[in-house]
């Protein structure tokens, strides 16, 4: 049973959190501590080290076979070292899982959240038992990962999966990637609220005007979604706008992976819980595939937890087809 138990750390630009993840994908204990990115490399492997510490210190059965970790990129998921996060300058060119393994003497994956997160939802949640899968994760920003086969694809140097940059309108808006017209610039949590500010600002009359209690800079994506239940114009307007530019980078992506799935995960993905029909319907005048309306659309089964049990992932999965299963039976 020990061996069986692998622990996944999610690491964000201010926090860490680490989780005991079960075969099935099930989070048993979980620890959250600070994350030191501005200091030095040290003191930032240190707030990791604390997290996974902590986790095994709460655990009944505090017997692990590895340690999955997942990271803000760029990153080489094939060396496990962190090139330049820009939200983590404490590692620049930074042998993360060397130093993780270093420290706990058993093996250590690192890849990137959202590739992560993919391979967590093919395991153990939306798209298991299938084949092909494509995860999009919509919050602050899209990211995305494509697994086939169980198995992250990766790309020719470990940059593949970069769904989110996808441009779909080469007029578009700026995106912070310096590209014009990506997805994470039309669709993104921010994206959302850009658009319904720019209506307001245009003197449009709106309930969101309501919920944001008269300040333009509150109106968030979930204001947006708020004020679109209840029948508002304007944000019918936005979530239609969004929609479409969903459905447009999903055809293209459709197009080019004919994916047996398409899960949708990311804080921002719940809005869209009563649409994903719709976007289903869309995809008729935006890919060519005839089999794309029958594509699942599904929402993700992990939330806040995807970082953990996504960076689980990348260990169980290694552990399940590798002959080394036992590995090391760590004190
Ligand atoms: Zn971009």
């Amino acid at each position: 049973m020990s061996g069986r138990l692998v622990i996944g750390v999610d690491i964000g630009g201010t926090k860490v959190a680490a989780g005991l993840v079960s075969a099935h994908g099930e989070i048993l204990n979980q620890a959250r501590v600070s994350m030191v990115a501005a200091g030095d490399a040290a003191t930032g492997l240190a707030a990791v080290t604390t997290a996974i510490r902590d986790v095994l210190k709460n655990a009944l059965q505090p017997q692990v076979s590895a340690i999955g970790v997942c990271c803000p990129g760029p990153l080489d998921p094939k060396t496990g070292v962190i090139i330049n996060p820009p939200n983590l300058p404490c590692w620049r060119q930074f042998p993360l899982a060397d130093r993780i393994a270093q420290t706990f003497g058993i093996p250590v994956a690192v890849d990137n959240d959202a590739n992560a997160a993919a391979l967590a939802e093919t395991l153990w949640g939306a798209a298991s038992g299938y084949r092909h899968v494509f995860y999009g994760t919509i919050g602050t920003g899209i990211g995305t990962g494509i697994v086939l086969d169980a198995k992250i694809y990766e790309g020719a140097t470990g940059a593949a999966g970069e769904g989110g940059h996808m441009g779909i309108d080469i007029n578009g808006p700026t995106c912070p990637c310096g590209k014009r017209g990506c997805i994470e610039v039309l669709a993104s949590g921010p994206a959302i609220a850009r658009r319904a500010r720019k209506k307001l600002m245009d003197g449009r009359d709106s309930k969101l005007w309501e919920l944001a209690l008269g300040n333009l800079e509150d109106v968030t994506s979930e204001t947006v979604s708020q004020a679109y239940r209840s029948g508002d114009v304007v944000a019918g307007e936005v979530i239609e706008e969004t929609l479409q530019a969903l459905a447009y980078w999903l055809g293209n992506i459709i197009d080019l992976l004919d994916p047996d799935i398409v899960v949708l995960g990311g804080g921002v993905s719940g809005m869209f819980r009563d649409l994903l029909d719709d976007i289903r319907q869309r995809l008729r005048g935006a890919c060519v595939n005839p089999s794309a309306p029958q594509i699942p659309i599904v929402l993700a089964r992990y939330g806040d937890d995807a970082g953990v049990a996504g960076a689980a992932a990348l260990v169980r999965a290694e552990t399940a087809a590798s002959p080394v299963a036992t590995l090391t039976e760590t004190k």
